[in-house]
């Protein structure tokens, strides 16, 4: 048997960078900035740990668009490269010097911030250059080094005069690439890629105005100075401990994220994790509107201060996604597709740990200060509700802290509630009825009749509560929830209600049959007939509970396809109160007119009463009622 080495010409190579080496070709900037930035720290580096006697200082990185020239410059004062290094870390595509660093360095350097990997950074250069330039004097006390290729495979190298430390890449812009020696395109894409990064990022001037001096006259101009226009914030909050930094910089670090925000966040959370991945990044709660689909400004994703995307699909848990701030992580694999990301382990990982951590911010927040987070709660619940919804894990920590708020203001945890309801809210199989209501206006009447019951009734009207509603109702034992309008509600009354009928079992026979008679049987009442306080209404019109939400699950495209159907049938409970006065007057009345009549009216403000009184019927009803009034 024979083994080999397969020896890939490199012939061909950079029509293939050009191409596909990226589908961004704007990254480019990206990657020399990343070098550069390399460069300086592993210069840092080693003058930290005496290896380099060099005078660190504070040294810059800088860009320079030269239009007349189409030429672009990135130019730093780290560590150089010697001739010996040029050749091996450049003309070796794909040999990545990053790499062999750390792993040199090993222990000592894990924190020093290296950003690249796979060696190949450096010729994204060609996809908008058709020719590149090193310039580079290395720390050592070794000559300057000028290397020069033209996209072909074959490059010049000779010796330069370049006397300060540090590396000078001259990109010659392509034809097609022109859009790269715009200042705005430059300094927009180091907005967006670079403005965290470690070393600060120097490009073109900026003129600041000085304090005027003593004594200076009013009309007199305040002096100014021209400055360099640094790019960046090299050190920003995520990457500082959580002790350092008090409420007003987490505040002031958003409006540097997010400078169109006018509305300050929620509250945030500090991320900062080194085992078993690293992980650093601050999440904030914005305040959100019960719309989901408005979310402009995204969880950014850094590695190592270097901007990578604000796609944080799959590393985020999807419920978070609508948060704000960043994640920094040298562990996530990026050169990866979003299906294996998903699968990947330690992403897994990471994302289980974001969720705990806001679980327990919100757990001690709650505990801290119960009025408060009371007071955020409409306007975090729809990402605590979305989390219980879609993570178990999540929905263990979040039932202790979750809240239902009363359509009175008060709040209770769940299980405040079932304590608060139990002696009054158990129906006769022993389960618990939660009552709510979805809308306080529409259902007025509905939410004073059950409060005048002394019954408890919520307020749940964000958008994915019926979801969640179903989950708890399949979690917990023994607990249902019922809208105020529904029929589960009667059958608390029924069980509460030790009333005696005024009427008998013959009277109540004429009654139903016709009431009955005048509804008409094809309509899509039931009648019920029911013995309760005088004051209460004489006619109450209740849905059965797993109609409506049925219903309102056809009409966020839930449930249609389930059932391959049309619409749901009409279904409503007409409920009697046979110890109300007029249904006592229904009864005696002798003609059958009047007593149409009066059946009609008395249905038609049930409907209305239960905002089912539209269109031609809402119509009648009000000229009928006119014509009444006269
Ligand atoms: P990577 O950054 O992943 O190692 P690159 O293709 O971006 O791969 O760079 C290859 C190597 O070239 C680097 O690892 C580094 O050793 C060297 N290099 C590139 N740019 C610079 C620079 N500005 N200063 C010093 N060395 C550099
Ligand atoms: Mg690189």
């Amino acid at each position: 048997m024979a083994t080999g080495k397969i020896n890939v010409s490199v012939d061909n190579i950079f029509p293939l960078i050009k191409k596909f080496l990226y589908s961004d070709h704007e990254i480019f900037l990206r990657e020399l900035i990343s070098n550069a930035t390399d460069a300086t720290l592993k210069l840092k580096h080693l003058a930290a740990i005496g290896e380099a006697k060099v005078e660190y200082g504070n040294p810059l990185i800088e860009v320079k668009v030269d239009k007349k020239g189409k030429k672009l410059h990135v130019i730093d004062q780290g560590l150089g490269m010697t001739e010996e290094e040029v050749k091996k870390y450049i003309n070796e595509v794909a040999f990545s010097g990053a790499e062999e660093f750390i792993n040199k360095y090993e222990d000592s350097a894990k924190d020093a911030g290296i950003i690249g990997h796979f060696g190949l950074g450096f010729y994204s250069a060609f996809m908008v250059a058709d020719k590149v330039e090193i310039i580079t004097k290395s720390y050592k006390d070794e000559p300057a080094i000028h290397w020069s290729c033209d996209g072909s495979p074959k490059f010049t190298i000779k010796k330069s005069k370049k006397e300060e430390r540090g590396t000078e890449i001259i990109l010659h812009i392509a034809e097609d690439s022109t859009e790269f020696l715009a200042e705005s395109r430059i300094t927009e894409l180091l907005r967006k890629y670079n403005k965290f990064m470690p070393v600060p990022i120097k490009f073109g001037m900026k003129t600041e105005t000085l304090p005027k001096p003593e004594g200076a006259k009013e009309e007199e101009p305040a002096p100014t100075k021209e400055v360099d226009n640094i790019i960046n914030n090299p050190n920003p909050a995520w990457t500082k401990q959580p002790a350092d930094l008090k409420d007003e910089d987490y505040k002031g670090f958003y409006r540097e994220m997010y400078p169109m925000q006018f509305e300050e966040p929620l509250f945030h959370i500090h991320l900062n994790v080194d085992y078993p991945f690293n992980l650093t990044g601050i999440l904030y709660f914005p305040k959100l509107t019960n719309d989901l689909n408005i979310q402009k400004d995204r969880i950014q994703l850094y590695q190592n201060q270097v901007f990578v995307t604000d796609n944080v699909e799959g590393i985020v848990p999807e419920f978070l996604t609508m948060l704000r701030g960043v994640i920094d992580s040298p562990d996530i694999p990026l050169n990866v597709s979003r299906s294996y990301l998903q699968a990947d382990g330690a992403v897994k990982k990471i994302s289980s740990y974001i969720s705990r951590k806001v679980a327990d911010k919100l757990n001690s927040l709650f505990k801290n200060n119960r009025e408060d987070f009371e007071k955020k709660w409409n306007d975090i619940k729809i990402v605590i509700e979305y989390g219980m919804l879609s993570e178990d894990k999540f929905f263990e920590k979040a039932d202790k802290f979750a809240l239902y708020p009363t359509v009175d203001g008060s709040f209770f945890t769940f299980e405040e509630l079932q304590e608060k309801i139990k002696p009054t809210q158990t129906d006769k199989d022993e389960k618990l009825v939660i009552l709510y209501a979805s809308d306080k206006e529409t259902q007025h009447s509905y939410i004073e009749a059950a409060k005048a019951k002394g019954y408890e009734v919520l307020l749940m009207d964000s958008p994915i509560i019926g979801h969640l509603m179903q989950k708890l109702e399949t979690s917990k034992e023994k607990i249902s929830f019922a809208r105020v309008d529904a029929d589960h509600i009667d059958k608390l009354i029924q069980k509460e209600d030790t009333q005696i009928s005024k009427l008998s079992d013959e009277e109540k026979e004429t009654l139903k049959s016709e009431l009955e008679k005048v509804i008409g049987e094809k309509s899509s009442y039931t009648v019920q007939l029911e013995a309760m306080e005088s004051s209460a209404s004489p006619f109450i019109i209740t849905e059965p509970e797993f109609m409506r939400r049925m219903k309102e699950m056809q009409q966020t495209g839930g449930g249609g396809g389930m059932f391959g159907m049309g619409n749901m049938p009409e279904m409503y409970n007409l409920i009697v109160n046979t110890n109300h006065e007029l249904v006592g007057e229904i009864l005696n009345t002798k003609t059958a007119k009047k007593k149409e009549r009066l059946i009609n009216q008395s249905l038609d403000l049930a409907k209305l009463s239960k905002g089912l009184l539209k269109g031609a019927e809402l119509t009648e009803f009000i000229k009928r009622s006119y014509d009444m009034v006269k």
